[in-house]
Protein backbone atom coordinates (compact mmCIF):
# COMPACT_ATOMS: atom_id res chain seq x y z
CA UNK A 1 0.00 0.00 0.00
CA UNK A 2 1.86 3.56 -0.89
CA UNK A 3 0.80 4.81 1.82
CA UNK A 4 2.95 2.87 3.95
CA UNK A 5 6.03 2.82 1.84
CA UNK A 6 8.91 5.11 2.77
CA UNK A 7 10.09 7.10 0.36
CA UNK A 8 13.20 9.03 0.73
CA UNK A 9 15.53 11.51 -2.19
CA UNK A 10 14.77 12.38 -5.25
CA UNK A 11 12.13 9.94 -5.06
CA UNK A 12 10.22 12.34 -2.08
CA UNK A 13 10.92 15.25 -4.26
CA UNK A 14 9.33 13.76 -7.36
CA UNK A 15 5.98 12.84 -5.49
CA UNK A 16 6.28 16.81 -4.36
CA UNK A 17 6.01 17.94 -7.56
CA UNK A 18 3.41 15.51 -8.89
CA UNK A 19 0.52 15.97 -5.71
CA UNK A 20 1.43 18.59 -3.96
CA UNK A 21 0.61 22.66 -4.80
CA UNK A 22 2.53 24.97 -1.83
CA UNK A 23 1.42 28.12 0.12
CA UNK A 24 2.59 31.19 -1.14
CA UNK A 25 4.89 29.62 -3.71
CA UNK A 26 4.92 30.43 -7.43
CA UNK A 27 3.98 27.08 -8.83
CA UNK A 28 5.46 27.24 -11.66
CA UNK A 29 8.91 27.99 -10.44
CA UNK A 30 9.02 25.35 -7.77
CA UNK A 31 7.85 22.78 -10.51
CA UNK A 32 10.95 23.76 -12.84
CA UNK A 33 13.11 23.10 -9.61
CA UNK A 34 12.81 20.60 -6.40
CA UNK A 35 11.77 21.63 -2.74
CA UNK A 36 14.01 21.64 0.43
CA UNK A 37 12.32 18.34 2.45
CA UNK A 38 12.92 18.82 5.82
CA UNK A 39 12.90 15.56 7.95
CA UNK A 40 13.61 16.31 11.91
CA UNK A 41 14.44 18.99 14.14
CA UNK A 42 16.17 19.73 17.70
CA UNK A 43 16.63 22.85 19.53
CA UNK A 44 17.04 25.48 17.05
CA UNK A 45 17.95 23.65 13.93
CA UNK A 46 16.38 21.59 11.29
CA UNK A 47 17.62 19.34 9.48
CA UNK A 48 17.29 18.35 5.32
CA UNK A 49 17.04 15.41 3.76
CA UNK A 50 20.97 15.05 2.77
CA UNK A 51 21.17 15.63 6.32
CA UNK A 52 22.60 19.35 5.91
CA UNK A 53 22.12 21.03 9.54
CA UNK A 54 20.06 24.62 9.10
CA UNK A 55 19.68 27.31 12.13
CA UNK A 56 16.42 28.21 12.05
CA UNK A 57 16.36 32.06 12.22
CA UNK A 58 12.78 32.16 11.67
CA UNK A 59 11.12 29.68 14.41
CA UNK A 60 9.41 27.95 11.43
CA UNK A 61 6.92 30.42 10.29
CA UNK A 62 7.56 32.75 13.73
CA UNK A 63 5.78 30.06 15.54
CA UNK A 64 8.39 27.24 17.18
CA UNK A 65 9.41 29.81 20.08
CA UNK A 66 10.14 26.78 22.49
CA UNK A 67 12.37 25.32 20.17
CA UNK A 68 12.01 22.06 18.61
CA UNK A 69 12.10 18.51 20.30
CA UNK A 70 10.51 19.62 23.48
CA UNK A 71 9.08 15.78 24.09
CA UNK A 72 6.82 17.62 27.35
CA UNK A 73 4.65 19.26 24.71
CA UNK A 74 4.25 15.76 22.38
CA UNK A 75 3.06 13.87 25.63
CA UNK A 76 0.74 16.45 26.29
CA UNK A 77 -1.26 15.92 22.97
CA UNK A 78 -0.50 12.25 22.85
CA UNK A 79 -2.11 11.73 26.88
CA UNK A 80 -5.21 14.09 25.60
CA UNK A 81 -5.59 12.35 22.20
CA UNK A 82 -5.92 9.21 24.54
CA UNK A 83 -8.10 10.65 26.80
CA UNK A 84 -10.20 12.64 24.22
CA UNK A 85 -9.24 13.47 20.94
CA UNK A 86 -12.01 15.43 20.18
CA UNK A 87 -15.08 16.80 21.40
CA UNK A 88 -16.79 19.94 20.25
CA UNK A 89 -17.66 23.26 22.28
CA UNK A 90 -20.95 23.72 20.77
CA UNK A 91 -24.31 23.37 22.17
CA UNK A 92 -23.49 24.36 25.65
CA UNK A 93 -20.54 21.91 26.10
CA UNK A 94 -16.94 22.25 26.94
CA UNK A 95 -14.22 19.82 27.81
CA UNK A 96 -10.87 20.56 30.56
CA UNK A 97 -7.95 20.91 28.19
CA UNK A 98 -10.37 24.66 26.41
CA UNK A 99 -11.10 25.44 29.76
CA UNK A 100 -7.90 25.30 31.43
CA UNK A 101 -6.23 26.98 28.54
CA UNK A 102 -8.82 29.77 28.88
CA UNK A 103 -8.16 30.52 32.08
CA UNK A 104 -4.01 30.48 31.63
CA UNK A 105 -4.43 32.61 28.83
CA UNK A 106 -6.66 35.17 30.77
CA UNK A 107 -4.34 35.04 33.52
CA UNK A 108 -1.21 35.65 31.05
CA UNK A 109 -2.81 38.80 29.37
CA UNK A 110 -3.34 42.32 30.26
CA UNK A 111 -6.37 43.16 32.48
CA UNK A 112 -9.02 44.09 30.76
CA UNK A 113 -9.33 40.47 29.17
CA UNK A 114 -11.22 37.87 30.75
CA UNK A 115 -12.45 35.63 27.93
CA UNK A 116 -10.95 34.04 24.79
CA UNK A 117 -12.71 32.75 21.84
CA UNK A 118 -10.95 30.17 19.48
CA UNK A 119 -10.26 29.10 15.93
CA UNK A 120 -7.81 27.35 14.22
CA UNK A 121 -5.15 29.92 12.79
CA UNK A 122 -4.30 33.09 12.73
CA UNK A 123 -6.64 33.80 9.25
CA UNK A 124 -9.62 31.92 11.04
CA UNK A 125 -8.92 34.52 14.30
CA UNK A 126 -9.15 37.52 11.94
CA UNK A 127 -12.28 36.30 10.26
CA UNK A 128 -13.51 35.99 13.68
CA UNK A 129 -12.48 39.32 14.74
CA UNK A 130 -14.54 40.79 11.14
CA UNK A 131 -17.40 39.03 12.74
CA UNK A 132 -17.20 40.16 16.10
CA UNK A 133 -16.42 43.74 15.70
CA UNK A 134 -19.94 44.11 13.96
CA UNK A 135 -21.85 41.61 16.17
CA UNK A 136 -20.62 44.24 18.82
CA UNK A 137 -21.77 46.99 17.21
CA UNK A 138 -24.82 45.74 15.58
CA UNK A 139 -26.05 44.92 19.38
CA UNK A 140 -24.99 48.25 20.58
CA UNK A 141 -27.86 49.64 17.86
CA UNK A 142 -24.80 51.23 15.99
CA UNK A 143 -25.18 48.64 12.86
CA UNK A 144 -23.66 51.91 10.94
CA UNK A 145 -20.27 51.14 12.14
CA UNK A 146 -19.06 48.85 10.09
CA UNK A 147 -15.86 49.79 8.51
CA UNK A 148 -12.73 48.16 9.92
CA UNK A 149 -9.55 50.09 9.26
CA UNK A 150 -5.91 48.35 8.64
CA UNK A 151 -2.78 49.21 7.08
CA UNK A 152 -1.06 49.46 3.77
CA UNK A 153 1.69 46.36 4.38
CA UNK A 154 0.07 44.80 6.82
CA UNK A 155 -0.31 41.22 7.12
CA UNK A 156 -3.33 39.25 8.81
CA UNK A 157 -3.75 36.15 7.34
CA UNK A 158 -4.66 34.31 3.97
CA UNK A 159 -8.41 33.71 4.43
CA UNK A 160 -10.93 36.16 2.53
CA UNK A 161 -11.34 38.60 5.40
CA UNK A 162 -8.18 38.48 6.62
CA UNK A 163 -6.10 39.22 3.49
CA UNK A 164 -8.72 41.79 2.92
CA UNK A 165 -7.69 43.04 6.31
CA UNK A 166 -4.12 42.89 5.43
CA UNK A 167 -2.71 45.00 3.17
CA UNK A 168 -1.00 43.06 0.90
CA UNK A 169 -0.98 44.56 -3.00
CA UNK A 170 -0.39 41.68 -4.80
CA UNK A 171 -2.58 39.60 -2.65
CA UNK A 172 -5.48 41.81 -2.95
CA UNK A 173 -4.96 41.52 -6.69
CA UNK A 174 -5.42 38.42 -6.62
CA UNK A 175 -9.60 37.35 -6.62
CA UNK A 176 -10.60 41.16 -5.99
CA UNK A 177 -9.96 42.00 -2.45
CA UNK A 178 -10.34 43.54 -0.27
CA UNK A 179 -13.87 42.91 0.26
CA UNK A 180 -16.37 46.03 0.95
CA UNK A 181 -16.37 47.47 4.51
CA UNK A 182 -12.25 47.33 4.89
CA UNK A 183 -9.79 50.54 4.07
CA UNK A 184 -6.32 51.04 4.46
CA UNK A 185 -3.79 53.60 6.10
CA UNK A 186 -0.45 54.23 6.32
CA UNK A 187 2.47 52.07 7.77
CA UNK A 188 4.51 53.55 10.18
CA UNK A 189 7.60 52.30 7.76
CA UNK A 190 9.99 55.24 8.01
CA UNK A 191 13.21 54.02 6.83
CA UNK A 192 11.05 53.09 3.30
CA UNK A 193 10.03 57.22 3.17
CA UNK A 194 11.68 59.74 1.76
CA UNK A 195 13.28 59.95 5.66
CA UNK A 196 13.28 63.83 5.33
CA UNK A 197 10.96 63.48 8.77
CA UNK A 198 12.44 62.56 12.47
CA UNK A 199 11.06 58.77 13.10
CA UNK A 200 8.99 60.18 15.87
CA UNK A 201 7.71 63.10 13.38
CA UNK A 202 6.82 60.31 10.86
CA UNK A 203 5.47 58.40 13.03
CA UNK A 204 2.94 61.14 14.48
CA UNK A 205 2.26 61.82 10.46
CA UNK A 206 1.52 57.59 10.21
CA UNK A 207 -0.58 57.89 13.33
CA UNK A 208 -2.52 60.67 11.87
CA UNK A 209 -4.07 58.62 8.48
CA UNK A 210 -6.11 57.01 10.62
CA UNK A 211 -7.65 60.08 12.05
CA UNK A 212 -7.42 61.35 7.81
CA UNK A 213 -9.17 58.16 7.54
CA UNK A 214 -12.00 58.65 10.42
CA UNK A 215 -12.51 61.67 9.94
CA UNK A 216 -13.47 61.13 6.04
CA UNK A 217 -15.50 58.33 6.61
CA UNK A 218 -17.18 59.46 9.65
CA UNK A 219 -15.84 57.94 12.94
CA UNK A 220 -20.17 56.59 13.27
CA UNK A 221 -19.16 54.75 10.50
CA UNK A 222 -15.69 52.89 11.75
CA UNK A 223 -16.44 49.67 13.74
CA UNK A 224 -12.39 48.99 14.79
CA UNK A 225 -8.61 49.60 13.70
CA UNK A 226 -6.27 46.62 13.28
CA UNK A 227 -2.69 46.45 13.19
CA UNK A 228 0.45 44.47 14.21
CA UNK A 229 2.23 46.45 17.37
CA UNK A 230 5.42 45.22 15.09
CA UNK A 231 4.33 44.45 11.52
CA UNK A 232 6.24 40.69 10.82
CA UNK A 233 5.25 39.10 7.23
CA UNK A 234 5.36 43.48 5.76
CA UNK A 235 9.24 43.34 7.13
CA UNK A 236 9.63 43.80 10.53
CA UNK A 237 8.85 47.25 10.77
CA UNK A 238 8.90 48.55 14.07
CA UNK A 239 6.97 52.15 15.03
CA UNK A 240 8.33 55.05 16.08
CA UNK A 241 8.06 55.88 19.50
CA UNK A 242 5.43 58.06 18.96
CA UNK A 243 2.99 56.13 16.75
CA UNK A 244 1.38 53.72 19.28
CA UNK A 245 0.65 56.50 21.94
CA UNK A 246 -0.77 58.91 19.08
CA UNK A 247 -3.26 55.82 17.81
CA UNK A 248 -4.20 54.94 20.89
CA UNK A 249 -5.11 58.72 21.68
CA UNK A 250 -6.99 58.25 18.01
CA UNK A 251 -8.98 55.01 18.90
CA UNK A 252 -9.98 56.51 22.56
CA UNK A 253 -11.04 60.30 21.25
CA UNK A 254 -13.59 58.40 18.07
CA UNK A 255 -14.58 55.46 20.53
CA UNK A 256 -13.20 53.02 17.76
CA UNK A 257 -11.95 49.53 18.83
CA UNK A 258 -8.65 48.90 18.88
CA UNK A 259 -7.28 45.63 17.59
CA UNK A 260 -4.04 44.21 18.41
CA UNK A 261 -2.82 41.42 15.76
CA UNK A 262 -0.58 39.51 18.29
CA UNK A 263 0.33 36.42 16.00
CA UNK A 264 3.84 37.36 16.02
CA UNK A 265 4.38 39.40 18.93
CA UNK A 266 2.06 37.22 21.45
CA UNK A 267 3.84 34.93 24.15
CA UNK A 268 6.81 36.56 24.45
CA UNK A 269 8.89 37.33 21.10
CA UNK A 270 9.22 41.36 22.13
CA UNK A 271 10.33 40.30 25.59
CA UNK A 272 6.93 40.97 26.88
CA UNK A 273 4.10 38.51 26.84
CA UNK A 274 1.67 40.70 24.41
CA UNK A 275 2.73 43.64 21.83
CA UNK A 276 0.38 45.63 23.87
CA UNK A 277 2.54 45.16 26.64
CA UNK A 278 5.21 46.28 25.36
CA UNK A 279 3.98 49.31 23.52
CA UNK A 280 1.74 50.09 26.90
CA UNK A 281 -1.56 49.76 24.47
CA UNK A 282 -4.65 49.04 25.82
CA UNK A 283 -6.46 46.70 22.69
CA UNK A 284 -10.17 45.86 22.97
CA UNK A 285 -9.25 42.75 21.12
CA UNK A 286 -6.47 40.64 20.63
CA UNK A 287 -5.87 37.84 17.88
CA UNK A 288 -3.15 35.47 18.41
CA UNK A 289 -2.07 31.78 17.06
CA UNK A 290 1.75 30.65 15.88
CA UNK A 291 3.67 30.98 19.25
CA UNK A 292 0.40 30.14 21.68
CA UNK A 293 1.38 26.39 21.13
CA UNK A 294 5.11 26.85 19.59
CA UNK A 295 3.57 25.89 16.00
CA UNK A 296 3.42 22.00 17.71
CA UNK A 297 -0.29 21.76 16.69
CA UNK A 298 -2.86 24.49 14.90
CA UNK A 299 -4.74 27.11 17.00
CA UNK A 300 -5.63 30.10 17.11
CA UNK A 301 -7.97 32.43 18.67
CA UNK A 302 -8.92 36.00 19.84
CA UNK A 303 -8.61 37.41 23.32
CA UNK A 304 -12.07 39.11 23.84
CA UNK A 305 -11.70 42.25 26.50
CA UNK A 306 -14.61 42.93 28.95
CA UNK A 307 -15.94 46.11 27.01
CA UNK A 308 -17.30 43.13 24.36
CA UNK A 309 -17.54 40.33 26.20
CA UNK A 310 -20.28 42.24 28.48
CA UNK A 311 -22.25 43.58 25.05
CA UNK A 312 -22.35 39.50 23.78
CA UNK A 313 -23.14 38.63 27.13
CA UNK A 314 -25.72 40.62 28.21
CA UNK A 315 -27.25 41.59 24.75
CA UNK A 316 -27.41 37.65 24.32
CA UNK A 317 -28.80 36.09 21.64
CA UNK A 318 -26.94 33.39 19.20
CA UNK A 319 -23.58 34.35 17.53
CA UNK A 320 -24.02 32.24 14.59
CA UNK A 321 -20.22 32.23 14.31
CA UNK A 322 -17.31 29.17 15.11
CA UNK A 323 -15.40 26.46 14.00
CA UNK A 324 -15.78 22.59 14.22
CA UNK A 325 -12.41 22.89 15.82
CA UNK A 326 -12.65 25.80 17.87
CA UNK A 327 -10.69 25.05 21.54
CA UNK A 328 -9.68 21.42 20.08
CA UNK A 329 -8.76 19.15 22.79
CA UNK A 330 -5.22 18.41 21.77
CA UNK A 331 -4.08 21.63 20.56
CA UNK A 332 -5.56 23.11 23.80
CA UNK A 333 -3.55 20.91 25.60
CA UNK A 334 -0.44 21.70 23.42
CA UNK A 335 -0.96 25.33 24.25
CA UNK A 336 -1.36 24.87 27.90
CA UNK A 337 2.18 22.26 28.12
CA UNK A 338 3.79 25.24 25.60
CA UNK A 339 3.00 28.20 28.00
CA UNK A 340 3.96 25.99 31.00
CA UNK A 341 7.63 25.72 29.23
CA UNK A 342 7.42 29.60 28.98
CA UNK A 343 6.49 30.17 32.50
CA UNK A 344 8.70 28.07 34.23
CA UNK A 345 12.18 28.43 32.05
CA UNK A 346 11.79 32.22 32.29
CA UNK A 347 11.94 32.70 28.43
CA UNK A 348 9.80 35.65 28.33
CA UNK A 349 11.90 37.54 30.47
CA UNK A 350 15.16 35.39 29.11
CA UNK A 351 14.00 38.00 25.96
CA UNK A 352 13.79 40.55 27.64
CA UNK A 353 17.05 40.50 29.71
CA UNK A 354 19.29 38.33 28.38
CA UNK A 355 19.40 36.58 24.84
CA UNK A 356 17.17 39.53 23.57
CA UNK A 357 19.84 41.93 24.32
CA UNK A 358 23.03 39.91 23.30
CA UNK A 359 21.34 38.93 19.68
CA UNK A 360 20.45 42.37 19.12
CA UNK A 361 24.02 44.06 19.95
CA UNK A 362 25.69 42.04 17.60
CA UNK A 363 22.61 42.63 14.66
CA UNK A 364 22.95 46.30 15.80
CA UNK A 365 27.20 45.74 14.63
CA UNK A 366 25.66 44.00 10.72
CA UNK A 367 25.10 47.79 10.62
CA UNK A 368 28.86 48.37 9.55
CA UNK A 369 28.81 46.51 6.62
CA UNK A 370 28.05 48.12 3.40
CA UNK A 371 25.46 46.38 2.55
CA UNK A 372 23.16 47.38 5.17
CA UNK A 373 21.38 50.76 5.68
CA UNK A 374 19.63 49.90 9.04
CA UNK A 375 19.49 47.31 11.53
CA UNK A 376 16.71 46.80 13.68
CA UNK A 377 15.55 44.33 16.43
CA UNK A 378 13.11 44.10 19.27
CA UNK A 379 12.87 41.12 21.46
CA UNK A 380 13.52 38.57 19.00
CA UNK A 381 12.19 40.25 15.90
CA UNK A 382 14.92 41.89 13.31
CA UNK A 383 15.22 43.46 10.23
CA UNK A 384 18.29 44.38 8.02
CA UNK A 385 17.74 46.63 5.15
CA UNK A 386 20.12 45.72 2.39
CA UNK A 387 20.82 48.99 0.56
CA UNK A 388 23.28 50.18 -3.26
CA UNK A 389 24.58 53.02 -1.63
CA UNK A 390 24.84 54.32 2.44
CA UNK A 391 26.06 57.79 1.49
CA UNK A 392 23.40 59.01 0.00
CA UNK A 393 21.20 56.46 1.08
CA UNK A 394 20.10 54.31 -2.30
CA UNK A 395 18.28 51.55 -2.62
CA UNK A 396 18.10 48.38 -4.93
CA UNK A 397 16.35 47.88 -7.76
CA UNK A 398 13.65 45.40 -6.66
CA UNK A 399 14.33 43.45 -9.58
CA UNK A 400 17.56 42.87 -9.05
CA UNK A 401 16.37 40.48 -6.34
CA UNK A 402 19.04 41.26 -3.73
CA UNK A 403 16.98 40.14 -0.35
CA UNK A 404 16.39 36.95 -2.36
CA UNK A 405 20.47 36.47 -3.28
CA UNK A 406 21.36 36.70 0.15
CA UNK A 407 18.38 34.67 1.16
CA UNK A 408 20.05 31.46 -0.75
CA UNK A 409 23.48 32.44 0.35
CA UNK A 410 22.06 31.88 3.86
CA UNK A 411 20.23 29.23 4.04
CA UNK A 412 23.34 27.09 1.61
CA UNK A 413 25.33 28.19 4.72
CA UNK A 414 22.83 26.60 7.50
CA UNK A 415 20.97 29.82 8.45
CA UNK A 416 16.87 30.32 7.58
CA UNK A 417 16.01 33.85 7.58
CA UNK A 418 13.61 35.30 5.07
CA UNK A 419 13.98 38.02 2.28
CA UNK A 420 11.22 40.49 2.21
CA UNK A 421 11.69 42.33 -0.76
CA UNK A 422 15.55 43.60 0.35
CA UNK A 423 14.68 43.06 3.59
CA UNK A 424 16.37 40.20 5.38
CA UNK A 425 14.19 39.61 8.53
CA UNK A 426 14.75 36.93 11.23
CA UNK A 427 12.89 35.88 14.24
CA UNK A 428 14.67 32.56 16.04
CA UNK A 429 13.59 30.60 19.05
CA UNK A 430 13.53 32.06 22.44
CA UNK A 431 15.94 29.26 23.64
CA UNK A 432 18.54 30.65 21.02
CA UNK A 433 22.37 30.12 22.97
CA UNK A 434 24.56 33.04 22.83
CA UNK A 435 26.86 30.64 21.03
CA UNK A 436 24.18 30.01 18.65
CA UNK A 437 23.34 33.48 18.40
CA UNK A 438 27.06 34.37 17.83
CA UNK A 439 26.09 31.76 15.01
CA UNK A 440 23.40 33.77 13.64
CA UNK A 441 25.65 36.74 13.28
CA UNK A 442 28.51 35.12 12.10
CA UNK A 443 26.44 33.22 9.22
CA UNK A 444 24.92 36.86 8.32
CA UNK A 445 28.27 38.56 7.83
CA UNK A 446 29.99 36.03 5.45
CA UNK A 447 26.38 35.83 3.58
CA UNK A 448 26.39 40.10 3.20
CA UNK A 449 29.82 39.54 2.01
CA UNK A 450 29.15 36.39 -0.55
CA UNK A 451 25.86 38.64 -1.67
CA UNK A 452 28.16 41.82 -2.63
CA UNK A 453 30.50 39.61 -4.34
CA UNK A 454 27.50 37.89 -6.23
CA UNK A 455 26.09 41.90 -7.00
CA UNK A 456 29.78 43.22 -7.77
CA UNK A 457 31.01 40.61 -9.84
C1 LIG B 1 0.84 34.55 10.32
C2 LIG B 1 -0.04 35.70 10.66
C3 LIG B 1 -1.44 35.60 10.56
C4 LIG B 1 -2.11 34.41 9.94
O1 LIG B 1 -1.95 33.25 10.66
P1 LIG B 1 -2.20 31.81 9.98
O2 LIG B 1 -2.11 30.87 11.14
O3 LIG B 1 -1.14 31.62 8.95
O4 LIG B 1 -3.55 31.84 9.37
C5 LIG B 1 -2.20 36.65 11.02
N1 LIG B 1 -1.64 37.75 11.54
C6 LIG B 1 -0.30 37.89 11.64
C7 LIG B 1 0.26 39.12 12.26
C8 LIG B 1 0.54 36.88 11.18
O5 LIG B 1 1.86 37.03 11.24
Amino acid sequence: MAALEKHSGSDLQELDKDHHLHPFTDHKALHEKKSRIITRADGVYIYDEEGKKILDGMSGLWCVNAGYGRDEIVDAAAEQMRELPYYNNFFQCAHPPSIELAAMLKEVSPPQFNRVFFAGSGSESNDTIVRMVRRYWDLLGQPERHTIISRENAYHGSTVAAASLGGMKPMHQQGGLPIPGIVHVDQPYWFGSDRSLSPDEFGLLAARSLEDKINELGADKVAAFIAEPVQGAGGVIIPPDSYWPEVQRICNEHGILLISDEVITGFGRLGEWFGADYFGIKPDLMPFAKGVTSGYLPLGGVMISDRIADVLIDKGGEFYHGYTYSGHPAACAVAIANLQILQRENLVERIKNDIGPYLQEGWRELGDHPLVGETRMLGLMGALELVKSKEPLQRFDEKQGVGTICRDFLVNNGLVMRAVGDTIVAAPPFVLSHKEADEMIDITRRCLDLTQEAING
